[in-house]
């Protein structure tokens, strides 16, 4: 069988090099609509390996382990979002990826921490009213840097939403060279002291650029193994994980991890926890927000080429 194995950037490197692809959501979501895969193993988070099916119903998607899911996902409970969304009956539902395939079906975009930025901005600018879910730091966020207003849902990323602004202002008092990165799912306190914000992606990008001496320190306030790829990008800089208590640098997502290669090799051989459950119907209507999205990515990617 024609097997196309995928590994979000937040798995170990082990799982990483038994990959044919490793990235963010959005690259691999567009990765997967591209190739022409009989099975993908997706080495990563259950909403991801739903996201991936959705708009792949006919591919058999596995996921490595059941229990891989996300805090955003768990602290979202269906019956209080949809009760939400209809206080807000005239607004946008922008949801972040990182949900269940049914809390997509009750958004009218999604969006990942790639394109929020410029999806958001695009609304706004057609006039409308915008509701963000589920994650409150990234709304948050956003609602700082921009202006807006935007009512947010209330969940975390429990591993971003553990960096602490006393512990890394610390750090950069005793280190004025040193530079701090963060992912926008970190919290607003931490964000506002960041030097670049950004994707995992564009994170990667700016450690690619980084114009630096070789003593400088850049902190990062993201999950641990993106730290694995920009090592490998970039051998001179000290890049070091941001701390989150008392100096300690430990920030591991315990649902990324569980994607043991053991685990990944037994997938790729059809072994493992197949997205088969959901109907007809859920997938066609959590397409509908995912498509935009893919749509309106392919559209700003041919701007930024012509
Ligand atoms: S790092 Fe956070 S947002 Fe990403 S899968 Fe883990 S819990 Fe979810």
């Amino acid at each position: 069988m024609n097997t196309l194995t995928l590994a979000h950037y937040y798995t170990v490197p082990e799982v990483q090099q038994m990959a044919d692809y490793v990235g963010d959501s959005l690259e691999l979501a567009l990765i997967a609509q591209r190739e022409q895969a009989e099975r993908i193993v997706f080495a990563g988070v259950k909403f991801m390996a739903e996201t991936t099916k959705i708009i792949n119903p006919d591919v058999e998607v596995i996921l490595p382990d059941e229990e891989a899911t996300c805090s955003l996902v768990t602290q979202t409970d269906i019956t209080q979002l949809k009760r939400w969304r209809e206080k807000y009956a005239d607004y946008i539902h922008v949801s972040y990826i990182n949900s269940s395939a049914e809390h997509k079906l009750l958004s009218d975009w999604i969006v990942t921490s790639r394109n929020v930025d410029d999806i958001i901005s695009h609304l706004y600018e057609q006039g409308e009213k915008v509701i963000f879910s589920p994650d409150r730091n990234m709304g948050a966020y956003l609602n700082y840097q921009y202006g807006y207003q935007m009512p947010i849902w209330n969940a975390v990323c429990e591993v971003h939403d553990q960096f602490k602004e006393g512990e890394v202002m610390k750090l950069l008092s005793e280190n004025k060279d040193a530079k701090l990165i963060a992912h926008p799912e970190s919290p607003l306190p931490v964000l506002k002291r960041s030097d670049f914000i950004g994707s995992t992606k564009q994170m990667l990008e700016w450690v690619k650029k980084y114009r630096a001496s070789p003593k400088s320190v850049i902190y990062v306030a993201t999950e641990e193994g993106l730290l694995y790829n920009m090592k490998q990008l970039r051998h001179d800089l000290d890049i070091r994980q941001a701390p989150i208590y008392a100096g300690c640098q430990c920030n591991a997502c315990p649902y990324m991890k569980r994607n043991t290669p053991a685990l990944v090799k037994k997938a790729q051989q059809g072994i493992g926890f197949e997205i088969d459950y959901l109907d007809n119907d859920t997938m066609d209507r959590a397409r509908v927000p995912i498509e935009k999205m893919l749509s309106f990515s392919k559209i700003k990617a041919s701007q930024r080429v012509a």
